[in-house]
């Protein structure tokens, strides 16, 4: 079961330029910005659930912050007051059917496709270490540095917080490194960010 429960789960996309290169283009002009419903949240040790309709699902190696204070307008220099916790977080995608839709909550949408460790306060981590590292069955497939953000977390905050309200609780996942790749049943995933923790899960076919 999944540790929090935030009203919305706001995502960022290509956020890391290696990232958007592999996804044959280039960090966008303004954060590219998108959401996951709650109902996809699973917790560590929880099953991915691979959709018949899909015949690629990606792991999506993230560090989630959790706002701890509602959040209206903030500017970037205020930002980190109102993160209460960092999480780890796999934003867990049907890549052929986010090739396909025009727009990506069926592609990100699915039942288990956002599994999270459990959140740590943020004066407990080491903001200037903070990392992000995937790996499948053991092997490394992803290592992204928070500094090799295109965005980083306060500018994300003040653009986000721009548009809609932040509540206490709400997730953003602040995107992926390269290094994406697709999961197969039986597969074992790792999402650990650096001085916060990991989430782990097993990935299954819909029955
Ligand atoms: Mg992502």
């Amino acid at each position: 079961m999944a540790p929090i429960r935030p009203s919305k789960i706001v995502c960022v996309g290509k956020n890391y330029a290696k990232h958007a290169a592999e996804m044959g283009g280039e960090v966008p002009a303004e954060p590219l910005v998108f959401l996951k419903p709650p109902s996809a949240l699973v917790g560590d040790g929880d099953d991915i659930v691979m959709p018949r309709r899909s015949s690629r699902v990606d792991y999506e190696g993230e560090i989630g912050v959790i706002i701890g204070t509602r959040a209206r307008r903030v500017s970037r220099d205020e930002a980190w007051s109102y993160v209460q916790a960092l999480v780890p977080v796999n934003d867990v995608t049907a890549r052929d059917l986010q090739k396909s839709d025009n727009q990506w909550t069926r592609a990100k949408g699915f039942d288990s496709f956002c599994p999270v460790g459990t959140p740590v306060p943020v004066s407990e981590v080491d903001l200037t270490a903070l990392a992000v590292t995937t790996t499948v069955n053991g092997e490394v497939r992803q290592h992204g540095l928070v500094s090799e953000m295109a965005y980083d977390i306060p500018a994300i905050i003040e653009f986000v917080s721009g548009i809609m309200t932040l509540e206490a609780g709400d997730l953003i996942a602040t995107g992926t490194p390269d290094g994406i790749g697709p999961l197969a049943e039986g597969d074992e995933v790792v999402v650990d960010v650096a001085g916060v923790g990991s989430v782990r899960n097993r990935v299954v076919k819909e029955a």
